[in-house]
């Protein structure tokens, strides 16, 4: 199926991106492209039009991967020499900055996101596979004194090794589909574990054109398995796989729910990135000229489907109008569009069904008393597209105030207490703890507030400042362990005690 360059508002994709999307899709299993006679079609969400098809597997297609991951664990991966691991994790890190181009761009026709966002993912995935290439050499382990028994009788020695977790199932979600499997994948390979990942239904085509560049780069057959298809079919049968050590699954605290128990069987190990509802706590003192585009974009940025967005803004009495002011302003001059096309701030939401869902949530707030500042309607035109809405006067108790939306709907809660424990209280008041931000002029005020909140990442003037060395994750229900730098190795590796008796 060939796309329809037209629909892309007039920016043209690339000729590589454009016979990417021409070619047949199949699922990586075992070092080679194989059908499964099975298959779905993915849209372009800022257009509604059919993009591609692409074949999906079910429990079968897993376990064939799954015994694909075992072989090149038992085998070439983890035998290999670390230098050898390096050079084919450098190659890959470089095919994927040459092919930068098409790597942004499939996830921009796929999943909706400005070309901004896009290009700034791509860089960072790089980055991440260079940081965990550069850190193979630093996997190490420790010397310790041997246990007094032994000590006892004899001259010991007790050492520790780290070791690759084993097989791994990474299944990832669709609001940023490159970037959520390559912190993955990375400090995996980087580890010596091997592989199998379930992408998204909803965006198949970044991780596809990533399996091609991994066997380009020269990765032993087997290491990378890349199965699509749907979470309750593959994504299950990954989840519940008896030799499948361990899961990374990033997605919604509901379906984390489904992983734990489906891990109970072999007890696998599991590690979850879920859902957020992130507060942002702007104080009196805040500098209105960082916080008006830096809280409008803590909730907007990716059309809010983001698991960080900071959409719960607790707002001072003494600056709530001026700020209400200076963000009804700026939310209504962002530009919603194709992400193709580089004046775009703001993209589709991933689909229909989800669009009436953050339709629902904003007919509901209306309903339930909250005050609409802007936005608020679905625009008439193709494509799934929402206005950046702003609620004020919204009470905790309101669905609004409470669930994860994943759009761009700001609900904000008015206080008027200077207290900081007061103020921590009503931002703590959620089940999940991702992410937040702090908004204010004073140091003191900054810290203790950043210390108080019980939340995995807390900013101060900005929001969402993750990085590749910057542990990130979640307290509460948002989640199980650590992504990104060291922490994000250590949930690969195993740590083995040796005593030696001499
Ligand atoms: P989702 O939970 O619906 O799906 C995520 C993945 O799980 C998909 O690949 C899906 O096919 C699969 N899946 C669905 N049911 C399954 C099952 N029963 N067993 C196994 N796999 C199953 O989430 P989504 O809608 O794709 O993504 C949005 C969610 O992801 C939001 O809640 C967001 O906050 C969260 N998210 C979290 C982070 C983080 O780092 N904490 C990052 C990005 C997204």
């Amino acid at each position: 199926m060939t796309a329809n360059v037209a629909a892309f508002d007039g920016n043209a994709i690339s000729p590589e991106t454009s016979a990417f999307l021409a070619r047949s899709h199949k699922l990586l299993i075992g070092g080679a492209w194989v059908d499964s006679g099975q298959s779905m079609e993915t849209r372009d969400p800022a257009t509604g039009l059919a993009l591609a098809s692409f074949a999906i597997g079910g429990a079968h297609e897993i376990d064939l991967a799954v015994k694909a991951a075992r072989r090149a664990f038992n085998g070439p991966w983890t035998r290999m020499p670390a230098a050898e691991r390096i050079a084919l994790l450098s190659r890959l890190a470089r095919l994927m900055e040459q092919n930068a181009r098409l790597l942004a761009e499939l996830d921009i026709v796929d999943n909706g996101m400005p070309r901004f966002i896009a290009e700034l993912t791509v860089a960072n995935c790089v980055e991440m596979v260079d940081y965990y290439t550069g850190a193979i050499l630093r996997i190490e382990g420790t010397t310790t004194a041997p246990p007094r028994h032994i000590t006892a009788e004899t001259e010991a020695l007790t050492y520790t090794l780290r070791e690759p977790v084993g097989v791994v199932g990474q299944i990832v979600p669709w609001n940023v589909p490159l970037s959520t499997a390559i912190l993955k994948l990375a400090p995996a390979l980087a580890a010596g574990c091997t592989v199998v990942v379930k992408p998204s239904e909803e965006t198949p085509l970044s991780l596809l054109a990533l399996g091609e560049l991994i066997l380009d780069a020269g990765l032993p057959e087997g290491v990378v398995n890349i199965v699509n298809g749907t979470g309750a079919e593959a994504g299950a049968a990954l989840a519940g796989h008896p030799d499948v050590d361990k899961i990374s699954f990033t997605g919604s605290t509901a379906t984390g729910r489904k992983i734990v128990h489906a891990a109970t069987g072999n007890l696998k190990k599991v590690s979850l990135e879920l859902g957020g509802k992130s507060p942002v706590v702007v104080m009196p003192d805040a500098d209105l000229n960082l916080a008006v585009p830096g809280v409008a974009l803590a909730t907007f940025f990716l059309q809010g489907q983001n698991c960080m967005a900071g959409t719960r803004v607790f707002v001072h009495e003494a600056i709530h109008d001026r700020l209400m002011d200076g963000l009804a302003t700026f939310s209504q001059a962002m530009v919603l569009g194709h992400g193709l096309n580089p004046a775009t701030q703001q993209g589709p939401m991933i689909s229909d069904a989800h669009t009436r869902k953050v339709m629902g949530y904003i007919d509901g707030a209306r309903a339930a008393g909250a005050t609409l500042v802007t936005g608020g309607k679905r625009l008439d035109r193709p494509g799934n597209f929402i206005q950046p809405t702003i609620f004020t006067d919204v009470a905790a108790d309101m669905a609004v105030a409470r669930e994860e939306i994943f759009g761009p709907v700001m609900s904000v809660l008015r206080f008027s207490t200077t207290d900081l424990d007061e103020i921590a209280a009503m931002a703590n008041a959620s089940p999940f703890g991702l992410s937040g931000s702090v908004w204010t002029t004073s140091l003191s005020t900054a810290h203790r507030l950043a210390a108080r909140i019980r939340s995995g990442h807390v900013s101060i003037n900005c929001h969402g400042a993750v990085g590749t060395n910057i542990p990130f994750g979640g307290y509460g229900q948002s989640g199980w362990g650590r992504e990104f730098g060291q922490e994000g190795l250590d949930a690969y590796l195993e740590t083995k005690a040796v005593t030696a008796r001499l």
